[in-house]
């Protein structure tokens, strides 16, 4: 079995289409795979009916949030959900809150970008978007587009991380109130990439504490951005901690490098998940 638990299409900021990415966990010997777009749920219904015969396709999110250390900024967390009622309306209203921050911010970050004499106009940046949820990839694709940079990763490098002055921040979700939301709508939390340094700051066994006491199940181990260390101490920290593990690619289409199935789940801790989820059901045959 071979199960991948963290993918984005172009639902969100990913360049396979709901369809085309299922096709492309199939090909790649992928016997489940998690639709995880950032802030909505709206692939699942394409999902559902473009699953090829063989796979289990686990309905999912990713959720932008943030934690308030009690000394220091905020700092991004994200957090995967699975196997939660889509309709749950506090749970529809707050998606709905990020994926406008998401416009606001993605709109900002433009203008900064536009004041100083790049070529980005956030007409192109909606348009680039398709009507999904807006992020810093497509932002990245339109400043390829214009020459400015040759790739993503060097849209991120230089212009588009946390620390360029053509950054922008998002009210982002508390985490405490995005794991009580995933929960009440029956879904099962996992931090997502919870050590992931290049990103910028990551919080500390603390933090993981309390989102344990808010009602976390689980934590990504397996995933790209983690070095081995980091993975050792995740893996430690989910025993102690007793919770559910589970390794991702965070596979991205071409908006990344990473290949889908990079980083893997164990059987047992996928079934921990489905046994946990009550909000809804995985799509298989
Ligand atoms: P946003 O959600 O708008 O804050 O943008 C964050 C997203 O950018 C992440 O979910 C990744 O998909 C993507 N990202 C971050 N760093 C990189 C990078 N170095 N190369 C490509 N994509 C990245
Ligand atoms: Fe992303
Ligand atoms: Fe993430
Ligand atoms: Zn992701």
């Amino acid at each position: 079995m071979r199960i991948d638990l963290h993918t984005h299409s172009t639902v969100s900021d990913g360049t396979d289409s709901p369809a085309e990415l299922l096709a492309t966990a199939r090909a790649a010997g992928l016997d489940v795979v998690a639709l995880t777009d950032h802030d909505t749920t709206a692939g699942w219904s394409v999902a559902e009916e473009t699953r090829p015969p063989g796979l289990t396709v686990v309905p999912g999110m990713e959720l932008s949030c943030r934690w308030f250390p009690a000394d220091q900024p905020p700092i991004s967390v994200h957090l995967l959900g699975y196997l939660f009622d889509p309709l749950h309306p506090a749970f529809v209203a707050e998606r709905a809150r990020l994926r406008d921050e998401r416009l606001a911010r993605g709109q900002r970050i433009v203008e900064a970008l536009a004041a100083d004499g790049y070529p980005v106009q956030w007409a192109e940046i909606v348009e680039r978007s398709a009507g999904g949820v807006v992020g810093r990839p497509h932002i990245a694709r339109a400043l390829v587009a214009a020459g400015v940079v040759d790739s993503v990763d060097h849209a991120f490098a230089t212009l588009l991380n946390h620390r360029s002055p053509y950054y922008a921040r998002k009210a982002d979700t508390d985490v405490r109130e995005g794991i009580a939301l995933v929960r009440a709508a029956g879904g099962v939390p996992v931090f997502a990439h919870g050590l992931a340094t290049k990103r910028g700051r990551v919080v500390g066994d603390d933090a993981v504490v309390a989102m344990v006491e808010a009602g976390l199940l689980g934590l990504e181990v397996d995933h790209p951005d983690h070095a081995e260390d980091e993975r050792a101490h995740l893996r430690a920290l989910a025993a102690d901690l007793h919770l559910i593990v589970t390794g991702s690619s965070d596979y991205h289409g071409t908006n990344k490098t990473t290949p889908i199935g990079a980083c893997a789940t164990d059987p047992e801790q996928f079934e921990a998940i489905v046994a946990a989820g009550t909000g809804c059901a995985p799509y298989r045959d």
